[in-house]
C-alpha cells in the first residue's frame, strides 16, 4: 500500500469528476485543464456486496463497495473491518494495493 490519500480531477465549469486527467470534459466539453483535488480520507458506502466466489488471490469472503466522497466522486473498493456493513455507513480510506482501493469501517 502506497497512497495516503485519493485524488480525482474536477472540471471547473460543471464540477464533473474524473479518475484521470483528461484533455476535454466529457460532460460539458470544455478544454480547460481539470483541477486535481485531494479527497477526504472518509467516504460513505453507496452500495456493497459480499464476494464469496471470485478472485482466488484474495481471501474470501470479502466486501466490495462503491464509496462516495463529499463531492460525489465514487470509487469501487474492498472494505475490511468486520461487523455489520450498511449503506451510508462511513468508511476510511486505507490505501491501495495491486487489486484496488482499500477501506475500513470508520468508528
Ligand atoms: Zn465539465
Amino acid at each position: 500500500m502506497t497512497e495516503l490519500s485519493l485524488t480525482c480531477y474536477i472540471c471547473n465549469h460543471c464540477q464533473n469528476t474524473f479518475s484521470e486527467p483528461a484533455d476535454i470534459c466529457s460532460k460539458c466539453g470544455t478544454r480547460e485543464p481539470l483541477s486535481r483535488m485531494n479527497l477526504p480520507t472518509r467516504g460513505r458506502i453507496v452500495t456493497f456486496t459480499t464476494v464469496w466466489r471470485g478472485a482466488q488471490y484474495l481471501p474470501r469472503p470479502y466486501v466490495l463497495a462503491v464509496v462516495e466522497f463529499a463531492n460525489k466522486y465514487q470509487v469501487l473498493g474492498r472494505v475490511s473491518g468486520g461487523g455489520s456493513i450498511a449503506v451510508k455507513q462511513e468508511v476510511r480510506y486505507m490505501g491501495k494495493d495491486e487489486y484496488g482501493y482499500l477501506f475500513e469501517l470508520a468508528g
